[in-house]
């Protein structure tokens, strides 16, 4: 394998498969390195498959590569498309997110990333980031043990903002944080012809008895809800992290509390009348997580600049979607200001004092609220070709990438089918 390259994305999730088709078409020697052995990360590993939202007031905001992918991967595996001529700002916001098959989706990003040229490396993961002028070193730790690959700029695309802690810029790690989802797939019954009474009267002595937490079953934690049984297990539980779950120790402690959470719901559901021939099966494979890390960026989003929509003189890409903070009560979504239609910066990309490195994703700098709405998988694809964009821009430049001319950056994302921010 090559060693050397324009541009090594580390994590191929939801923003690591579009920032690296956007460096490879834009002419970058491309590598991307992902841990697992399939790409999409939440969207994949963690069965999370309803990007949302690409359109705003009736309008599509998001389209570029990240449209790309999803649209043609609905179209290939027969999801309709959400009716987004009726979408009305930010009501019934769910409905508008579109349905995909995340095992298709994961095929056709391997496949586009080929045709793109990207070189794909699984079963990596950075072990070392040294910088030197004009780039960096990155040691990997593969399956053979080190290896050191070189790259003139770095995308962090991990969701954990791993990358960027290596290489020794500033990173945040709420704590609390938003709870995880942990998904799998039920059959072997129909939700109407339950007993919602006796089920709920079961659950309250289940729980009382230290059997079950209502959280196994739902978002939150007062009471019984539909929430869990009705969707098959789709996206219904919330898993609390007990540490902060962007490191090894604390992910590792956040999926055992997933599986002891599936363990309870699963005993405690088969043994009620009418779910005896409950099956479960796998949806997922990691726990899904809402929050882990956020770069401390040369700009930082605000819930203020994200609810009203705060114009940035380099903006790259528009996002949009309720704040959408998940707690102990589960979420309560709260809507945008009227018509607005919130903006990304290149500085909110960019770490501190970083030439070379960058991230895109759920990690990006903002603050709890602002992130809350940022991570969705729209806003991710939209910040993460944004930031393929400026790496290569600022590589073809030969300039650091706080010198990177913004409007340089757009001319590129407009060339590769990118939706521009208004009023820049
Ligand atoms: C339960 C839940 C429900 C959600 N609901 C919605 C929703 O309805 N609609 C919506 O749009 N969004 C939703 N989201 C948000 C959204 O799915 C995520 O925020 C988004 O997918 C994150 O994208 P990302 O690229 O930043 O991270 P990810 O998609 O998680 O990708 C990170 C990738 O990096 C890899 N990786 C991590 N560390 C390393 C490393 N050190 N080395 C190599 N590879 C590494 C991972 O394996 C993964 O492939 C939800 C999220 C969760 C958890």
């Amino acid at each position: 394998m090559e060693h050397h390259f324009d541009i090594i994305v580390i994590g191929g999730g939801t923003a690591g498969v579009v920032a690296a088709i956007q460096a490879a078409r834009a002419g970058g020697k491309t590598l991307l390195v992902e841990k697992n052995a399939i790409p999409g990360g939440t969207m994949t590993a963690a069965g999370i498959a309803f990007p949302g939202l690409f359109y705003a007031w009736k309008k599509q905001v998001i389209a570029g590569i990240g449209w790309e992918l999803v649209s043609e991967a609905a179209a290939e595996s027969g999801m309709p498309l959400p009716e987004f001529e009726k979408q009305n700002g930010m009501e019934n916001h769910p409905a508008y997110q579109v349905r995909l098959n995340p095992l298709v989706y994961a095929l056709c990003c391997e496949e586009k990333m080929s045709a793109a040229g990207v070189h794909i490396l699984y079963h990596a993961m950075p072990a070392e980031i040294t910088p030197f002028a004009g780039g960096a070193a990155v040691k990997l730790c593969t399956r053979e043990g080190l290896a050191e690959f070189y790259a003139k700029r770095i995308i962090d695309c991990t969701g954990d903002a791993s990358a960027v802690a290596l290489a020794g810029f500033e990173v945040e790690h709420p704590f609390p944080c938003q709870p995880g989802t942990f998904n799998c797939r039920l059959s072997g019954y129909d939700p109407d012809a339950l007993d919602w009474e006796a089920l709920s009267a079961a659950a309250d002595k289940a729980v009382a008895a230290g059997e079950l937490c209502y959280t196994d079953l739902s978002w939150n934690n007062r009471t019984l809800t539909a929430q869990f049984i009705r969707s098959y297990g789709d996206n219904s539980n919330h898993i609390f992290p007990e540490s902060s779950p962007h490191s090894a120790a604390g992910r590792s402690a956040l999926e055992q509390s997933a599986h002891r959470s599936l363990l309870r719901a699963y005993r405690f559901l088969k043994r009620q009348p009418g779910m005896e021939h409950l099956r479960m099966e796998l949806a997922a494979f990691e726990c899904g997580v809402r929050e882990s890390a956020v770069i401390k960026g040369e700009y930082t989003i605000t819930g203020e600049d994200y609810v009203s929509g705060r114009k940035f003189p380099d903006a790259l890409c528009n996002a949009f979607y309720p704040i959408d903070l998940h707690g102990e009560e589960g979420v309560e979504p709260l809507k945008l200001n009227e018509g607005s239609v919130p903006q990304v910066p290149l500085r909110a990309l960019i770490p501190q004092k970083s030439d070379f490195l960058l991230a895109a994703g759920r990690c990006i700098s903002s603050d709890r609220t602002a992130n809350s709405a940022l991570r969705v998988q729209a806003t991710c694809m939209a910040t993460a070709q944004a930031a393929a964009a400026a790496a290569v821009v600022s590589c073809q430049l030969n300039v650091p990438l706080s010198q990177t001319p913004a409007e340089k950056v757009r001319e590129m994302l407009k060339q590769h089918g990118a939706i521009l921010p208004d009023g820049i």
